[in-house]
């Protein structure tokens, strides 16, 4: 491989990217976002990194719970990613862990942003044609191999002169961020379920300030913000907020039954599908497939 394209920017693309590059492989990312990070884009307050999608690494079973020291020391030795353990509240929806961590993945975005080698262009993928020798994108640019992340916007690919419909389904979800002088809650690592107006909710403090993240719950999709913060109780006072910011997330979503056919459909071609369903899953899948690290495994 001299050549490699890879569809968006979420932190096990990005992690991918890095890896090629230190191969001496040529990468190109293709985001049609301006944002860096896919879901777990963030905000910047006062060069603080705010996830705005509250997100978190996380085991999801004993394998991964003791494995994920390995994530941990490949962070830091490859991005410097600053890792803290988290002794607040943790209310994950499956399992919980002994011990959490807090990452800051924002030396992860530098360097690729930065990196001279590593090519980010802002542009929506929307056809892939895999040939004998190259992979073809968007009718036009050639490369050696693509790499498709699971949430990808990609519809159609075309193998062997035959064109197969992967579409996923999109959905909007949508999001907030509060930052406060005085939050009437609790810290909180991650609550998977907050309240009736909230879920995935984290608080956490960053210097002076207090900083509540959210998503909006399915039901209240939509209503105004300030409305919801005012029904949850979130503040003692009007006056304490300083920031509010409302975002929206486009999820191409694929459920598993999509997942296993795309990945079945660039099995043997020059397409490779990358499950980048949840952070240590997906982590530990790209170790598997290209060695990023050499420690080995604890049962
Ligand atoms: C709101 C939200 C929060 C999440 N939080 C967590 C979490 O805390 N922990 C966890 O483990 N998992 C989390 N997940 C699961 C999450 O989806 C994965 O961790 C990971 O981000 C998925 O990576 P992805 O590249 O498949 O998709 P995304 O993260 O959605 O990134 C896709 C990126 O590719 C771009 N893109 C898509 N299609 C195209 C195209 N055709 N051409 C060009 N660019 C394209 C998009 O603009 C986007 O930037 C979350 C998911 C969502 C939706």
């Amino acid at each position: 491989m001299k050549h490699v394209a890879i569809i968006g920017t979420s932190p096990i693309m990005l992690i991918l990217a890095n890896h090629f590059c230190n191969k001496k492989i040529k990468v190109t990312i293709f985001d049609n976002s301006k944002k860096i990070g896919g879901a777990w884009s963030y905000y910047n307050f006062k060069n603080n990194f705010i996830s705005t999608q509250t997100n978190v690494i996380v085991p999801d079973n004993i394998f991964e719970e003791k494995n994920i020291p390995i994530i941990n020391k490949y962070l830091k030795k490859k991005f410097s990613v600053k890792i803290s353990v988290n002794k607040d509240k943790f209310e994950p929806l499956g399992y919980l862990a002994k011990t959490n961590y807090e990452y800051k993945l924002n030396p992860i975005y530098k360097k690729i942003k930065n990196s001279k080698k590593i090519n980010i262009k802002k542009k929506f993928i929307s056809n892939i044609e895999s040939k004998n020798d190259y992979v073809l994108i968007n009718k036009k640019d050639k490369f050696d191999k693509i790499f498709i992340p699971t949430y990808c916007g990609i519809k159609k690919i075309k193998i062997n002169k035959k064109v197969y419909d992967v579409s996923p389904r999109l959905i909007v979800s949508e999001h907030v961020m509060i930052i406060a002088k005085k939050i009437r809650v609790k810290y909180l690592a991650y609550s998977e379920s907050f309240d009736k107006n909230f879920d995935r909710a984290q608080i956490k403090k960053i210097k002076n300030f207090n900083i509540f993240t959210a998503r909006i719950s399915k039901e209240k999709k939509g209503l105004n913000v300030l409305k919801l913060i005012k029904d949850s109780n979130l503040l003692y006072s009007k006056n304490d907020l300083v920031k509010v910011v409302k975002t929206k997330y486009k999820n191409y979503y694929r459920d598993f039954k999509q997942r296993n056919y795309l990945n079945k459909l660039a099995a043997n071609t020059n397409i490779e599908y990358i499950n980048t369903a949840l952070f240590v899953e997906s982590f530990f899948s790209i170790n598997d497939k290209f060695s990023l690290t050499k420690q080995k495994y604890k049962d």
